[in-house]
């Protein structure tokens, strides 16, 4: 899908009403405003793409959420150069919005289809510094660990431990925590054994699911 001076013009206004609701990090405004939301949609959805809802992909799951992209990734403070694990890759869109951060991506995602789609299409946009992996993210990536942000974009019904001891001490995880309705927590690891929570109030994801596809 082409990225048109029409499409710009929705995101700057996408950007406007992102501000208007609290976002505050211009580097997020930024990235927001770079990346084309509409090219990680069906294009029966291009003119909903910049509507600051969640939208189906494939494998019946869904696409965040601006403002919960855009309220996650200020949680977790990113800094150029920060080495931040993803679980729940989707669309790839936080994924994108990340790496236009300076970040260092890796991204784990348990539907192979959408593991393959979203690879293929952050090449296709041109968007480096994102490596995927397809498998279960309760088990998280600890051949690459410690990172130094860990960013979960499903609802896990508790903090999966594995994900906790992959980070790194002066780090922090930021996950929504429940079964219906999540709280957003943000878990700071203060030293080895000590975790700091805090919490952000309530959002609706689809859910952290056991295991990789294959496994079901
Ligand atoms: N960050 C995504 C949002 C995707 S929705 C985006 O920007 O589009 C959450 C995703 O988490 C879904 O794709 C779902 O398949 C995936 N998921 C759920 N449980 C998982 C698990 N245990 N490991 C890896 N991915 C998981």
């Amino acid at each position: 899908m082409k990225d048109t001076y029409r499409h710009r013009g929705m995101r700057r206004k996408l950007v406007a009403h992102l501000r208007h609701r609290g976002i505050s990090d211009e580097r997020i405004l930024a990235a927001i405003e770079v990346i084309p939301r509409h090219c990680f949609l069906d294009s029966a959805f291009e003119e909903k793409a910049y509507e600051d809802i969640a939208l189906p992909i494939a494998c019946h799951q869904t696409i965040s959420q601006p403002y919960t992209v855009a309220f996650q990734t200020q949680l977790i403070e990113v800094q150029p150069g920060d080495k931040v694990l993803e679980v729940g890759t989707g669309s790839g869109y936080q994924a994108a919005v990340l790496a236009a951060m300076g970040a260092q991506v890796y991204t784990i995602e348990r539907h192979k289809q959408l593991y393959a789609q979203a690879k293929k299409r952050l090449e296709q946009l041109g968007i480096k510094g994102v490596y995927f992996f397809y498998g279960d993210g309760y088990k998280g990536l600890p051949q690459f660990a410690p990172f130094d942000k860990i960013l979960v974009t499903a609802g896990a019904e508790q903090i999966p431990r594995q994900l906790l001891k992959q980070l790194k001490v002066g780090g922090m995880m930021v996950i929504p925590v429940g079964k219906n309705v999540q709280e957003m927590q943000r878990i700071k690891r203060l030293d080895k054994e000590t975790f700091k929570k805090e919490t952000f109030g309530h959002f609706r994801f689809v859910p952290m699911l056991p295991g990789s596809e294959e496994d079901e």
